[in-house]
């Protein structure tokens, strides 16, 4: 069984879950229920990102302790992931004290290890609170953070302990040129390289004069207890949540999934901190896309924020989570529109695989009393169907997510078309029964290879059509070897109730 350690990047808990989290987590969702269902030994982490600056900020704002806003924004943050459905193993908190103790020991590694690596350094620079990172010029417009144009860049002057990034600008160029899995998609693989023949500069990795993080673990030369930086706290998390006792995270990672605009934090600082701390590197970085809305990103002006539950609501968390994966793309950015959400539920979902449902079911139970006949002759959607599997798996494999959708809604298409060119109902009425058996068989196990390829989107709705096909267990834990030869033959089937209901007309 291979093991497949898989994370997301952590939250920062000063505001609501947004689209884009929303994004993130169901497509790291549906990768971690693919590698199950492919029989690999998953675990998938999750978490917040709670020391900081900007939740501090925030805080102060709300006039509450930065724990408590904290411990408020994880909950919102979890109720959301447990609505979507997100089937994380642990969720991991930066406050936790596992998580600080670990954050300690992972700098005193790199001491240990490279005590060179740490310096102390006077320093002064743009600090843009939005990103937690100091500013370079080319990053800044009209005085502003160019990802944070409605921020104030901070001006900050202090003696902080720093980290030797520059001295590992080699091995990293070195390892992705040897590694091309190690950063995708192929465009931020490409950026990175770019970005590391500029040379690298030296990071800090205390801040002074702040204290909402784990302290750093030694002083300064004139006897100053400073924070750890929030990066060098929060980048560890995917290590520390191995050093748990009793969870089944095993350093290295097998796949970050993150956004692409902290590709350098996880590309070029968290290796080298790595390296410097002499742990193996992550196999492999994903750097997803943003999601627009109303062509923005985040909310600039009244009415430009999806409200997210109410979208989630609006056909429920697995329609949702399927159209967010089906249309826009995983690997660059794409939008969300309420009208391509309609008109996605009704044309594949409603009128798609819930209509042929209902269709396939009800005449098994006409027909042959809910009982799915036995296998007949090889048919043409036998062969649509192993060719989907096929698809499917070559797409889910190179994470392009679209793609296996695209493949099992394919099998969607050409199951509708059998239907239409097999004509069941004339196979009863001039009673060619072993031909209506054959064509029977063929429907229901092209329904079972649609739950099981379609359950990594939609694992609800996938779990209902599974029951109705009267397979037992859940889908989510079947062999592989289902997929590629269903067995349904014998099975008692019933017609799904409601499994995509057409939207009602407003
Ligand atoms: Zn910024």
């Amino acid at each position: 069984m291979a093991r497949f350690y898989l994370t997301t990047a952590i939250d920062y808990a000063n505001g609501d879950p947004h689209l884009g989290h929303a994004f993130e987590k169901i497509g790291a969702d549906a990768i971690a229920r693919y590698r199950r269902l492919r029989g690999d030994d998953v675990w998938f982490l999750i978490g917040m990102d709670e020391h900081g600056q900007k939740v501090a900020q925030t805080a102060a704002e709300k006039g509450v302790a930065p724990r408590d806003l904290a411990d408020r924004v994880s909950e919102t943050f979890l109720a959301m992931w447990d609505r979507l459905g997100i089937s994380r193993d642990q969720f991991i908190r930066t406050t936790s004290d596992a998580h600080r103790a670990a954050v300690t020991e992972f700098i005193e590694r790199i001491f240990s290890r490279n005590p060179e690596d740490f310096y102390e350094r006077a320093y002064e620079g743009h600090y843009c609170v939005g990103c937690e990172s100091f500013k370079q010029d080319s990053e800044i417009v009209d005085g502003k953070c160019v990802l944070h144009p409605t921020r104030t860049l901070e001006w900050v002057e202090e003696r902080n302990w720093f980290f030797r990034l520059s001295r590992y600008q080699d091995a990293i160029t070195a390892h992705i040129e040897a590694n091309p899995e190690f950063v995708q998609p192929e465009s931020r693989r490409n950026e990175i390289l770019a970005f590391l023949r500029q040379g690298l500069e030296d990071i800090s990795a205390s801040r002074a004069r702040f204290t909402w993080g784990v302290p750093f673990p030694r002083p300064t030369s004139d006897g100053e207890q400073q924070t750890t930086y929030v990066w060098f706290d929060a980048l560890p998390n995917y290590w520390t949540a191995t050093r748990v006792p009793h969870t089944g995270a095993e350093w290295p990672a097998q796949l970050h999934v993150i956004g692409k605009d902290i590709t350098r934090f996880h590309t070029v600082i968290w290796p080298a901190m790595l390296m410097a701390a002499g742990l193996p590197l992550p196999e492999r970085v994903w750097a997803h896309g943003f999601v627009y809305f109303k062509g923005e990103r985040f909310s600039k002006s009244a009415g430009t924020q999806l409200d997210l539950p109410a979208a989630v609501d609006h056909f429920g968390a697995d329609a949702f989570r399927y159209f967010l994966l089906r249309e826009i793309p995983w690997d660059a950015d794409g939008n969300f529109s309420w009208e391509r959400f309609e008109e996605r539920y009704t044309a594949d979902l409603a009128d798609g695989l819930g209509n042929l449902a209902s269709r396939v079911l009800a005449m098994i139970g006409k027909y042959r009393n809910g009982v799915v006949p036995a296998a007949g002759a090889e048919s043409a959607l036998d062969q649509a169907g192993r060719d989907a599997v096929a698809a499917y798996v070559e797409a889910m494999d190179r994470l392009d997510l679209r793609a296996g959708a695209d493949a099992a809604w394919d099998l969607v298409s050409a199951a509708n078309l059998f239907v239409q060119q097999q004509a069941p109902w004339a196979l009863a009425k001039a009673g060619k029964e072993a031909e209506l058996d054959a064509v029977l068989e063929a429907l229901a196990a092209a329904l079972a290879r649609l739950a099981i390829l379609a359950s990594p989107f939609m694992p609800s709705k996938a779990q209902d059509l599974w029951a109705a096909l009267g397979q037992a267990g859940e889908v989510s834990g079947v062999r592989w070897g289902l997929a590629e030869a269903p067995q349904v033959a014998g099975a008692a089937s019933r017609k799904p109730e409601g499994l995509f209901p057409k939207p009602v007309a407003q």
